[in-house]
């Protein structure tokens, strides 16, 4: 049958076989984030874009390209909003934190979202999706790196947890508003001369955002990227004593990690600490964030500290399958009814029967239709089901149901015995 309609370009369905990865993940990433005191949050999928507008900063890749940005219908005077499907977890958490007077409670704020959909206009490769999921963390109100540390570690203990191997950590300073506009100044003098042999996405960042020349990808401008003069030397006392102390909690952590002077990312507001995981030789990011100190005060609040991170589920899923890593599978029924007579008294009490061992908590399947006996009989086989229940006119006419075990020691399998209606949920629970 030809295949009518396709999913977008960029965009995935996530199906069943795949849900046990999803699920694993977010069970060891919502514990871990929860052992380190971090509450969930939820922000909604559509902002207005000014959100991201004002906060991402002019001259990303995320405002100028990649954003799904669109009218919403005309509000009863006529006027339009101009919305955004969220691009990036940070912004909309800030916005919320805000707009609920969270800074009220004691700080730091500590908040993490599981699966979050983000939407880039990027262009979709293996690895680099239209719509993707993040696990993400953001902790306000309080600069203490400390609270650097704790996050990097998190996020970390996270992977480690999922058994991935061959994690690296690079973690970065990028200064903060005393100290960058210097370095800034200093890497624009040292492109001036080169910038007609730069590519053209580096002319523009030379303009608009010139921490991100370092971050570009072209083979024609690496060498200048490694020649370029490095934020860590032209750091402030104050965030140059803050990069010291993050790498001493890190050794307290025991994380592993390597400084990279040439580490920017891809927001404007990140301030001080930038970091970002990778597993094995793959180079696509499993997971990065770092610190955005200005980034309230760009939304209207308080001056106010926080960091965050941003780790792609689809990446993280990727790098488990790369490294064998198996999820624990989807938990077996326990009973499969099958009613050895076609006729709808013994159905309707087939019916009755699943629906209270259900109640009880007791995982149950049935088939449906017109099949025989020895056809549910294979389905309840193929099912993984630790019994088949069998249900006939005349067993219950007589006051029990046969319960035979299909899956347990070679002595139990097969082996089929007559339970009373009442003792089946003590005979499946083994009570
Ligand atoms: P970013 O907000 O760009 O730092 O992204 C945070 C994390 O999300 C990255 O480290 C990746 O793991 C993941 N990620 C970013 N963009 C994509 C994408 N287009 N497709 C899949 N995962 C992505």
């Amino acid at each position: 049958m030809p295949v009518l309609y396709r999913a977008l370009q960029g965009f995935s369905d996530i199906l069943p076989e795949e849900q046990p990865y999803w699920r694993f993940f977010e069970n060891v990433a919502s514990h871990v984030a929860e052992l380190y005191g971090y509450q969930r949050i939820e922000t909604p999928t559509l902002e207005e874009t000014a959100v991201y507008l004002r906060t991402a900063g002019a001259g990303t890749d995320i405002v100028e390209k990649e954003m799904y940005t669109f009218e919403d219908r005309a509000d009863k005077e006529g006027n339009r909003t101009s919305l955004t499907l969220r691009p990036e977890g940070t912004a909309g958490v800030v916005r919320a934190y805000l707009e609920h007077g969270l800074f009220k409670l004691p700080q730091p704020v500590k908040l993490y979202y599981m699966s979050t959909p983000i939407f880039r206009h990027d262009k979709p490769q293996a690895g680099r999706y239209r719509e993707h999921h993040q696990f993400g963390c953001e902790a306000l109100g309080d600069s203490d790196p400390a609270v650097d540390a704790e996050m990097i570690s998190l996020l970390y203990q996270v992977y480690t947890e999922l058994g991935l191997r061959d994690i690296h950590l690079q973690i970065n300073s990028i200064g903060d508003q005393n100290c960058r506009p210097q370095y800034i100044e200093r890497l624009r003098e040292y492109y001036r001369p080169l910038l007609n042999e730069c590519c053209d996405d580096c002319q523009m960042r030379f303009e608009k955002n010139p921490l991100r020349l370092l971050d570009c990808k072209e083979p024609q401008d690496q060498a200048k990227i490694a020649a370029a003069p490095k934020i860590v030397d032209f750091l402030c006392g104050p965030c140059r004593e803050h990069f010291d102390a993050l790498q001493h909690y890190l050794t307290l952590y025991e994380v592993p990690c390597t400084l990279n002077p040439l580490l920017v990312r891809g927001l404007d507001y990140y301030t001080r600490t930038v970091f970002e995981f990778a597993a094995g030789e793959d180079k696509l990011a499993l997971g990065g964030g770092g610190r955005y100190d200005g980034l309230a005060e760009i939304l209207g609040g308080n001056p106010t500290p926080g960091i965050g991170f941003g780790a792609g589920v689809e990446r993280i899923i990727r790098a488990m399958k790369r490294q064998g890593i198996t999820p624990p599978p989807p938990e077996k029924p326990c009973a499969f009814v099958v009613y050895l007579a076609r006729t709808p008294e013994l159905k309707d009490e087939v019916v009755k029967l699943v629906a209270q061992l259900r109640h009880a908590g007791i995982k149950t399947e049935m088939s449906y239709g017109d099949r025989s006996a020895k056809a549910q009989m294979k389905q309840a086989n193929a099912s993984g089901a630790t019994y088949a229940v069998l249900v006939g006119a005349n067993e219950l006419a007589n006051g029990f149901v046969s319960v035979r075990t299909l899956q347990g020691t070679i002595d139990e399998e097969h082996k089929q015995v007559e339970v009373k209606p009442e003792n089946l949920i003590a005979y499946l629970t083994g009570g």
